[in-house]
């Protein structure tokens, strides 16, 4: 028998991935290295909000990288302070740190609150944070994550991350001593299966916090940037936190992430944090191209217009095939499935040319691109129930 030759062999396997090996994207549409065609419901992780090589985000990256790329995150660069500007203009705080990846952008909001405790708080560190909770995959943003799976991984973890259950203020109450620092939570928790803080819950918790004397956190790595069909998700609860970290759809595609906290409280001193390619100007520029678009007139409302559209299609399928709730918020939408075939969707989907994701076996999770058009919507429902036509034999009810 002749030896075939494995093309993925060099590469660490870090997860299952397809023998699939994409060459080209456009808006929602992805091509693979045989040209056949995907529509994309992921998106690079709720990253790419203006679709697959969206021509701002082209223009000002190869408009910037003719100028300058990078000069060191010691020197001052224009980019740099546009973007901080531009971002405690649209947001609640007054201080912003570049970062490159959301864990990295959540590891410097306990660094920060860790270094306040210690300066007025007598040393307090701990940090609670929720059950099933996603924070990132450095050492102290898993430690904060309640993922039940890693439990056991990298022992031992970053000690001082008491865990509560998601919207339950006395659980929090309780949590709370001497040595609390602060709350940390996403507005809604994505990878958990778009689990939803409830508003009575945001403002119980500021209330908590403020009357502890202890910061709030809030990470909108995956809701910030218009997922939620406002530019960050507090804006839908008016709840505003002392510390709020953005990635994901922040540079429209490429790494970018950032700290953003109260001028109060924002209490780093020189040589307490940094990075190297943290604030380059190339992935400032694309912040700035994105962080315009999203905030032109009348945007944010369209995410919010197709993100109904899109629930209304996947509340229709639900009851048309038996399935359970749909939620979530904007364009960040999850259905709860009849039984645990989420995989087996997923993998079916990708074979008919279409990308969903699966957060929990019983969870299909939907983030496209927030400019994705409803024709598009509706290519992927027909996708999605010829998929389910084939795995739920008999459960439909047309
Ligand atoms: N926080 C939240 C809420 C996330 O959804 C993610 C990624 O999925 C992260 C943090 C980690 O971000 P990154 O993968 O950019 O490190």
């Amino acid at each position: 028998m002749p030896e075939t030759h494995n093309p993925f062999t060099s590469l660490m396997e870090i997860t299952k991935r397809p023998p699939i090996v994409f060459v080209e994207g456009h808006g929602s549409w992805l091509k693979d290295q045989d040209g056949k065609e995907y529509l994309d419901f992921i998106q690079g992780w709720a990253v790419n909000c203006f679709g697959h090589s969206p021509r701002i985000l082209v223009e000002a990256i190869v408009k910037q990288s003719e100028k300058l790329i990078n000069c060191s995150p010691a020197f001052y660069n224009g980019p740099m302070i546009k973007l901080a500007d531009l971002i405690v203009k649209y947001s609640c705080l007054q201080k912003v740190f570049f970062a490159n990846s959301g864990a990295e952008a959540n590891e410097g909001a306990i660094k920060l609150a860790r270094k306040w405790g210690q300066k007025y708080r007598h040393g307090a560190y701990e940090i609670i944070t929720m059950e099933h909770a996603f924070h990132g995959r450095t050492l102290a943003t898993m430690s904060a994550s309640g993922k039940p799976e890693w439990q056991q991984l990298y022992e031992p973890k970053v000690s001082g991350f008491p865990k509560v259950p998601l919207n339950d203020l006395d659980a929090v109450r309780s949590a709370i001593n001497d040595q609390t620092v602060a709350v940390m939570l996403e507005p809604i928790q994505g990878e958990a299966g778009v689990l939803v803080a409830t508003d009575d819950f945001l403002r119980g918790l500021r209330e908590i916090t403020r009357q502890k004397g202890i910061l709030l956190i809030l990470d909108e790595i995956q809701t910030g940037m218009g997922r939620t069909g406002k530019l960050f998700a507090y804006q839908h609860s008016g709840v505003e936190a002392d510390i709020m970290t953005l990635a994901k759809g922040m540079g429209g595609g490429v790494p970018l992430a950032a700290l953003v906290a109260r001028e109060s409280i924002s209490c780093f001193e020189p040589g307490d944090q940094g990075g190297t390619f943290n604030g380059n100007p190339l992935m400032m520029a694309a912040g700035i191209a994105i962080i315009e678009e999203l905030t032109k007139p009348g945007f944010l409302e369209k995410v919010t217009e197709t993100g109904d559209y899109l629930r209304g299609r996947l509340e229709a399928l639900s009851s048309q095939y038996g399935l359970r709730e749909v939620r979530g918020k904007g364009l960040l939408l999850a259905l709860d499935l009849q039984k645990e075939i989420g995989p087996e969707i997923v993998e079916e989907a990708l074979k008919r040319g279409l990308l969903i994701n699966s957060p929990r076996k019983i969870t299909l999770r939907f983030m496209p691109a927030l400019n994705v058009t409803r024709a598009e919507i509706d290519q992927m429902i027909t996708i999605l129930k010829s998929v389910l036509g084939s795995i739920c034999k008999g459960s439909a009810n047309p």
